[in-house]
C-alpha cells in the first residue's frame, strides 16, 4: 500500500515514456503494490487464477466451522466469504468483489502478498528457506501465505489487537529439534503457533474456529498448554479441553 502514496510520482514518470493512451488507463482507485492486481470485477460463477487470489484473501471468512476450497471457482461459499469480508470491513456487503473489495485488499497486503500485521519470517521457526519439509518449499511458503490471511481475519475480528506469533514451518530437521510429531503440520508450513497476547489462550482458540483452521490444538490437549497452534487439516479436529474446545 506504500505505493500508493509515491503512484503521482510514478504518474509523472511514466507520462514520460508511455503513450498518452496508456498513462490514461492507470486508476488510482484500483491501482494496487507489487504483489497482485486484479483486472475485473469477480462475481458467482468466475473462474481462473484472479479468483484463487481472491480466495488465499477471503479464505479466513469461511463462517464457523468452514473451509474456502481455493479451486478458482468463484461459488456460494466464495460468495459468502467475500460478503462476510465485506461485512468485517464496511463495505457494501453483495458478495461481489469490485473495486471496493480490491481496494480493501490492496490496502491490507505488502508487496510480498503477505497480509499487513503477519510475515513469512516469523512463521519460520529455524529461519530455513521452507525447504525440507514434507512438501515443497513453494508449497510450504503458499500454505503459510493462505494461514497468515486467515489469521488476519482472526485480528480484526478480535479487535485488531496484535496476535502473538510463535512459529510456523519446520524443516524435517528442525522438527525433530523442537520435538514436533512426525505428522506436523508444521512441516506443511500452515501450522502457527500463537502465544496468549491480550487475547488469552481460550479467546484465540474460540475464535479461529470461524476462521478456516481444521486444525486447533489448545490448553487442556497433550503439549499446549503454553500455546495455541492453528493449521490446515483434511478432517476438522479441534482440541482444547480447558477452553470448553
Ligand atoms: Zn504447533
Amino acid at each position: 500500500m506504500k505505493l500508493r502514496f509515491v503512484l503521482p510520482v510514478l504518474a509523472l514518470l511514466s507520462a514520460v515514456v508511455v503513450t498518452p493512451a496508456a498513462a490514461a488507463e492507470a486508476d488510482p482507485v484500483t491501482a494496487a503494490d507489487a504483489c497482485y492486481t486484479w483486472g475485473r470485477t469477480l462475481s458467482q460463477g468466475a473462474s481462473g487464477e484472479d479468483v484463487r487470489q481472491l480466495q488465499i484473501r477471503v479464505a479466513g471468512y469461511p463462517g464457523y466451522g468452514g473451509v474456502l476450497g481455493l479451486d478458482g471457482q468463484f461459488g456460494p461459499a466464495t460468495k459468502a466469504a467475500v460478503t462476510r469480508f465485506q461485512q468485517a470491513y464496511g463495505l457494501g456487503a453483495d458478495g461481489i468483489a469490485g473495486s471496493a473489495t480490491f481496494s480493501k485488499l490492496y490496502a491490507l497486503q505488502d508487496n510480498d502478498c503477505t497480509p499487513v500485521n503477519f510475515s513469512y519470517d516469523e512463521l519460520n521457526n529455524c529461519n530455513s528457506d521452507w525447504s525440507g519439509g514434507k512438501v515443497s518449499a513453494a508449497t510450504a511458503r503458499a500454505n503459510a501465505l493462505v494461514s497468515m490471511w486467515k489469521l488476519q481475519a482472526m485480528r480484526h475480528a478480535m479487535g485488531d489487537r496484535p496476535i502473538d506469533v510463535n512459529g510456523g514451518f519446520r524443516s524435517v530437521s528442525c522438527n525433530n529439534a523442537v520435538g514436533g510429531s512426525t505428522g506436523s503440520r508444521h512441516l506443511y508450513g500452515d501450522a502457527v503457533d500463537l502465544g496468549a497476547g491480550p487475547q488469552g489462550f481460550c479467546a484465540l482458540a474460540r475464535q479461529a474456529r470461524n476462521h478456516g483452521f481444521s486444525e486447533i490444538l489448545g490448553p487442556g490437549y497433550t503439549g499446549h498448554n503454553d500455546h495455541v497452534h492453528v493449521a490446515h487439516r483434511s478432517s476438522r479436529f479441534w482440541s482444547a479441553p480447558s477452553c470448553g474446545i
